[in-house]
């Protein structure tokens, strides 16, 4: 990236929206709650290279939580555990959320100043809803993180492991 791009890309993002940088639902990489940690289970979070994997109930729209692969560190495979209950002993940490249609510099805001570096975005319904309602009730579309915001800025993927 050089510094003409570096700066083009500094005022670019901020006319992005979230839905031009998500991974879609349907591509994220994410577990049942039900599932149990099996050897198989957990080579396959170990595969798939993500550090943090959203965990649903039911169906995919339905996100209860997420399961950091570092936790797995202290998961035995042969215990066959659920994933809900490594969620529960975690204190079952949640995602917080974002109308696929908000700005990126104000959800790059609210990671610098959050620990949490996903979101989960959502198309808004029609209505008028408090935005609180609104997040609750309207489609799951995808997932944001602070690295698809950076990337915008720098206009180049970041190679990471
Ligand atoms: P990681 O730390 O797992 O490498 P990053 O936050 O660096 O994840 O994001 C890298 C890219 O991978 C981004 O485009 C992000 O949207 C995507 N991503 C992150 N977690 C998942 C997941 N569980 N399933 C699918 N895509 C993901």
């Amino acid at each position: 990236t050089s510094d003409g791009q570096l700066i083009i890309g500094a005022f670019d993002y901020k006319h992005k929206r979230v839905r031009d940088v998500m991974t879609s639902l349907e591509q994220c990489f994410m577990l049942e709650a039900s599932l149990r940690l099996t050897f198989q289970t957990m080579y396959a979070i170990y595969s798939s290279g993500f550090t943090r994997i959203p965990v649903f109930e039911g169906a995919r729209q339905n996100i209860v939580g997420v399961l950091y692969a570092k936790d797995l560190i202290l998961v035995d495979p042969d215990d066959h555990i659920e994933i809900g209950t490594v969620l529960t002993f975690r204190g079952r940490q949640t995602l917080g959320h974002v109308f696929e249609g908000e700005m990126l510099d104000v959800v790059f805001k609210g990671f610098i100043s959050s620990a949490n570096h996903m979101l989960i975005a959502h198309k808004p319904l029609e209505g008028s809803l408090s935005r609180a309602d609104q997040l609750e009730a309207s489609p799951v579309t995808g997932l944001i993180t602070l690295e698809d915001v950076l990337e915008t800025v720098i206009q180049a993927e970041i190679v990471d492991e």
